[in-house]
Protein backbone atom coordinates (compact mmCIF):
# COMPACT_ATOMS: atom_id res chain seq x y z
CA UNK A 1 0.00 0.00 0.00
CA UNK A 2 1.50 2.87 -0.76
CA UNK A 3 1.03 6.25 1.89
CA UNK A 4 2.96 9.74 2.14
CA UNK A 5 1.47 12.82 2.81
CA UNK A 6 0.19 13.24 -0.73
CA UNK A 7 -0.55 9.90 -1.87
CA UNK A 8 -3.26 7.49 -0.15
CA UNK A 9 -4.22 4.47 -1.54
CA UNK A 10 -7.62 3.58 0.15
CA UNK A 11 -8.87 0.45 -1.72
CA UNK A 12 -6.27 -1.69 -3.59
CA UNK A 13 -5.21 0.51 -6.57
CA UNK A 14 -7.23 3.60 -5.46
CA UNK A 15 -5.47 6.43 -4.98
CA UNK A 16 -5.91 9.29 -3.54
CA UNK A 17 -3.80 11.99 -4.82
CA UNK A 18 -4.11 15.06 -2.92
CA UNK A 19 -4.44 18.91 -4.30
CA UNK A 20 -2.98 21.35 -2.99
CA UNK A 21 -4.33 24.78 -2.02
CA UNK A 22 -6.98 25.33 -4.73
CA UNK A 23 -6.56 22.70 -6.64
CA UNK A 24 -8.55 19.48 -6.56
CA UNK A 25 -7.41 16.30 -5.67
CA UNK A 26 -7.11 13.72 -8.42
CA UNK A 27 -7.90 10.12 -7.65
CA UNK A 28 -6.04 7.17 -10.06
CA UNK A 29 -7.67 4.09 -10.92
CA UNK A 30 -5.34 1.36 -11.95
CA UNK A 31 -7.56 -1.19 -13.65
CA UNK A 32 -6.80 -4.00 -15.38
CA UNK A 33 -7.41 -3.10 -18.92
CA UNK A 34 -7.22 1.20 -18.71
CA UNK A 35 -5.77 3.25 -15.91
CA UNK A 36 -8.16 6.10 -14.65
CA UNK A 37 -7.78 9.61 -13.35
CA UNK A 38 -10.85 11.36 -11.93
CA UNK A 39 -9.93 15.55 -12.23
CA UNK A 40 -6.82 16.87 -13.47
CA UNK A 41 -6.55 20.08 -10.73
CA UNK A 42 -5.18 23.27 -11.94
CA UNK A 43 -2.43 23.59 -14.52
CA UNK A 44 0.38 25.32 -12.27
CA UNK A 45 0.27 22.06 -9.98
CA UNK A 46 0.66 19.60 -12.86
CA UNK A 47 4.55 18.76 -11.51
CA UNK A 48 3.08 17.80 -8.38
CA UNK A 49 0.75 15.59 -10.11
CA UNK A 50 2.95 14.13 -12.59
CA UNK A 51 5.40 13.34 -9.46
CA UNK A 52 2.30 11.75 -7.34
CA UNK A 53 1.48 9.63 -10.45
CA UNK A 54 5.11 8.32 -10.92
CA UNK A 55 5.33 7.19 -7.33
CA UNK A 56 2.70 5.37 -8.21
CA UNK A 57 4.46 3.69 -10.58
CA UNK A 58 2.52 5.38 -13.91
CA UNK A 59 4.21 7.71 -16.61
CA UNK A 60 1.87 10.85 -18.31
CA UNK A 61 0.97 8.18 -21.15
CA UNK A 62 0.12 5.44 -18.64
CA UNK A 63 -3.14 7.41 -17.84
CA UNK A 64 -5.80 6.21 -20.32
CA UNK A 65 -8.64 8.31 -19.18
CA UNK A 66 -9.13 11.57 -17.71
CA UNK A 67 -12.94 12.02 -16.36
CA UNK A 68 -13.80 15.47 -15.39
CA UNK A 69 -16.46 15.54 -12.39
CA UNK A 70 -17.47 19.14 -13.97
CA UNK A 71 -16.28 21.62 -15.81
CA UNK A 72 -14.45 24.31 -13.23
CA UNK A 73 -10.95 25.10 -13.96
CA UNK A 74 -9.89 23.62 -11.06
CA UNK A 75 -10.66 20.03 -11.73
CA UNK A 76 -9.98 20.00 -15.81
CA UNK A 77 -6.86 22.76 -15.31
CA UNK A 78 -4.15 19.74 -16.56
CA UNK A 79 -6.18 18.37 -18.99
CA UNK A 80 -3.87 19.42 -21.65
CA UNK A 81 -0.81 17.60 -20.35
CA UNK A 82 -3.21 14.69 -20.94
CA UNK A 83 -5.34 14.85 -24.12
CA UNK A 84 -2.96 14.24 -27.04
CA UNK A 85 -2.84 10.52 -25.13
CA UNK A 86 -5.74 9.66 -22.82
CA UNK A 87 -9.36 9.72 -23.45
CA UNK A 88 -10.89 12.99 -21.86
CA UNK A 89 -14.32 12.51 -20.01
CA UNK A 90 -16.98 14.67 -18.65
CA UNK A 91 -20.67 14.90 -19.18
CA UNK A 92 -21.94 16.57 -22.17
CA UNK A 93 -23.48 19.63 -20.18
CA UNK A 94 -19.52 20.54 -18.60
CA UNK A 95 -17.93 18.97 -22.72
CA UNK A 96 -19.67 22.28 -24.28
CA UNK A 97 -18.27 24.49 -21.51
CA UNK A 98 -14.91 22.81 -21.67
CA UNK A 99 -14.59 22.22 -25.48
CA UNK A 100 -15.68 26.25 -26.05
CA UNK A 101 -13.91 27.65 -23.36
CA UNK A 102 -16.61 29.75 -21.54
CA UNK A 103 -14.21 31.06 -18.68
CA UNK A 104 -17.45 32.46 -17.05
CA UNK A 105 -18.50 29.24 -16.19
CA UNK A 106 -15.12 27.73 -15.90
CA UNK A 107 -14.44 29.99 -13.15
CA UNK A 108 -11.13 30.32 -14.98
CA UNK A 109 -8.56 33.40 -13.16
CA UNK A 110 -6.22 34.84 -15.44
CA UNK A 111 -3.47 33.29 -13.70
CA UNK A 112 -4.76 30.02 -14.77
CA UNK A 113 -5.11 30.70 -18.42
CA UNK A 114 -3.51 28.48 -20.75
CA UNK A 115 -3.62 28.95 -24.73
CA UNK A 116 -3.73 25.24 -26.26
CA UNK A 117 -7.15 24.48 -26.85
CA UNK A 118 -9.48 22.20 -24.57
CA UNK A 119 -10.74 18.45 -25.43
CA UNK A 120 -13.40 16.05 -24.56
CA UNK A 121 -13.15 12.88 -26.48
CA UNK A 122 -16.30 11.37 -24.63
CA UNK A 123 -19.10 13.17 -23.76
CA UNK A 124 -20.79 11.46 -21.01
CA UNK A 125 -24.38 10.83 -19.87
CA UNK A 126 -26.32 9.32 -16.95
CA UNK A 127 -25.41 5.88 -16.05
CA UNK A 128 -22.69 5.50 -18.41
CA UNK A 129 -20.11 3.09 -17.46
CA UNK A 130 -16.36 2.42 -17.45
CA UNK A 131 -15.30 -1.26 -16.72
CA UNK A 132 -11.64 -2.15 -15.97
CA UNK A 133 -12.15 -5.39 -15.03
CA UNK A 134 -11.13 -5.14 -11.94
CA UNK A 135 -13.28 -2.14 -10.79
CA UNK A 136 -16.17 -0.71 -11.79
CA UNK A 137 -17.19 3.50 -12.81
CA UNK A 138 -20.74 4.20 -13.13
CA UNK A 139 -21.26 8.08 -14.14
CA UNK A 140 -24.35 9.53 -11.83
CA UNK A 141 -25.47 12.91 -13.61
CA UNK A 142 -25.64 14.88 -10.24
CA UNK A 143 -26.80 18.44 -11.87
CA UNK A 144 -26.71 21.38 -8.34
CA UNK A 145 -23.33 22.48 -8.17
CA UNK A 146 -23.08 23.10 -12.09
CA UNK A 147 -25.55 21.59 -14.80
CA UNK A 148 -22.55 19.46 -15.68
CA UNK A 149 -21.22 17.88 -12.60
CA UNK A 150 -21.33 14.01 -12.04
CA UNK A 151 -20.09 11.64 -9.28
CA UNK A 152 -18.58 8.51 -10.10
CA UNK A 153 -19.95 5.22 -8.39
CA UNK A 154 -17.85 2.10 -8.14
CA UNK A 155 -19.40 -1.17 -7.38
CA UNK A 156 -17.14 -3.42 -5.74
CA UNK A 157 -15.94 -1.04 -3.30
CA UNK A 158 -19.06 1.16 -3.19
CA UNK A 159 -17.20 4.38 -2.79
CA UNK A 160 -18.47 7.57 -4.76
CA UNK A 161 -16.48 10.16 -5.78
CA UNK A 162 -18.04 13.66 -5.81
CA UNK A 163 -16.01 16.12 -7.41
CA UNK A 164 -17.95 19.05 -5.71
CA UNK A 165 -21.13 18.16 -5.17
CA UNK A 166 -20.78 16.04 -1.96
CA UNK A 167 -17.93 17.27 1.15
CA UNK A 168 -17.10 15.68 4.43
CA UNK A 169 -19.55 16.92 6.54
CA UNK A 170 -22.16 17.74 4.14
CA UNK A 171 -20.62 21.56 3.57
CA UNK A 172 -21.95 22.81 0.50
CA UNK A 173 -19.87 23.84 -2.68
CA UNK A 174 -20.80 27.64 -3.94
CA UNK A 175 -23.62 26.63 -6.45
CA UNK A 176 -22.40 27.89 -9.90
CA UNK A 177 -23.87 30.16 -12.46
CA UNK A 178 -25.19 26.87 -14.48
CA UNK A 179 -26.45 25.10 -11.53
CA UNK A 180 -29.23 25.03 -8.94
CA UNK A 181 -30.20 24.13 -5.31
CA UNK A 182 -33.41 22.51 -6.26
CA UNK A 183 -31.27 19.85 -8.60
CA UNK A 184 -29.11 19.50 -6.00
CA UNK A 185 -31.65 18.74 -3.52
CA UNK A 186 -33.32 16.26 -6.27
CA UNK A 187 -29.55 15.09 -7.25
CA UNK A 188 -28.36 14.33 -3.67
CA UNK A 189 -31.84 12.76 -2.45
CA UNK A 190 -31.16 10.09 -5.38
CA UNK A 191 -27.72 9.40 -4.41
CA UNK A 192 -28.75 8.54 -0.92
CA UNK A 193 -31.10 5.89 -2.52
CA UNK A 194 -27.47 4.07 -3.23
CA UNK A 195 -25.53 1.69 -0.55
CA UNK A 196 -22.69 4.01 -0.40
CA UNK A 197 -20.16 3.14 1.85
CA UNK A 198 -17.15 6.42 1.64
CA UNK A 199 -17.10 9.28 0.06
CA UNK A 200 -14.46 10.96 -2.19
CA UNK A 201 -14.98 14.84 -2.70
CA UNK A 202 -12.74 16.86 -4.60
CA UNK A 203 -11.55 18.97 -2.02
CA UNK A 204 -10.85 18.26 1.96
CA UNK A 205 -11.51 15.51 3.42
CA UNK A 206 -12.85 11.98 2.79
CA UNK A 207 -16.29 10.78 4.33
CA UNK A 208 -16.19 7.41 5.87
CA UNK A 209 -20.35 8.74 6.65
CA UNK A 210 -21.57 9.22 3.83
CA UNK A 211 -25.34 8.70 4.58
CA UNK A 212 -24.94 11.19 7.72
CA UNK A 213 -23.34 13.85 5.57
CA UNK A 214 -25.79 13.65 2.31
CA UNK A 215 -28.54 13.76 4.97
CA UNK A 216 -26.83 17.61 6.21
CA UNK A 217 -26.11 18.58 2.75
CA UNK A 218 -29.43 18.31 1.52
CA UNK A 219 -30.12 20.24 4.68
CA UNK A 220 -27.61 22.82 4.41
CA UNK A 221 -29.12 23.21 0.98
CA UNK A 222 -33.09 23.48 1.81
CA UNK A 223 -31.96 26.39 4.36
CA UNK A 224 -29.93 28.04 1.11
CA UNK A 225 -33.10 27.77 -0.83
CA UNK A 226 -35.20 29.81 2.24
CA UNK A 227 -31.76 32.56 2.18
CA UNK A 228 -31.45 31.34 6.02
CA UNK A 229 -28.12 32.88 7.41
CA UNK A 230 -25.10 31.17 8.86
CA UNK A 231 -25.82 28.32 5.69
CA UNK A 232 -21.95 27.27 5.53
CA UNK A 233 -20.55 27.42 2.21
CA UNK A 234 -17.08 26.39 0.82
CA UNK A 235 -15.82 28.87 -2.01
CA UNK A 236 -12.28 27.22 -2.33
CA UNK A 237 -11.18 29.85 -4.67
CA UNK A 238 -14.33 29.95 -7.16
CA UNK A 239 -15.39 32.97 -5.60
CA UNK A 240 -12.55 35.05 -4.23
ZN1 LIG B 1 -16.54 23.37 -8.78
Amino acid sequence: MVKDDQIIEFQPNIFWLKGKDTSSHSYLIRGDYKNVLIDSGVDKEFSRLQKSLLKVGLKLRDVDIVINTHEHFDHIGANRYFQDYALIAAHRFAATKITLEDRYVTVYKPGDLNETCLKVHLWLENRFRFDLGNYSLEVVNTPGHTSGSICIYEFASKILFTGDTIFAGGTLSYIGGSGSVGDYINSISLLATRKIEELYPGHGNISKTPEEDMKKAILNARALLRDEEGVEITHFRELS
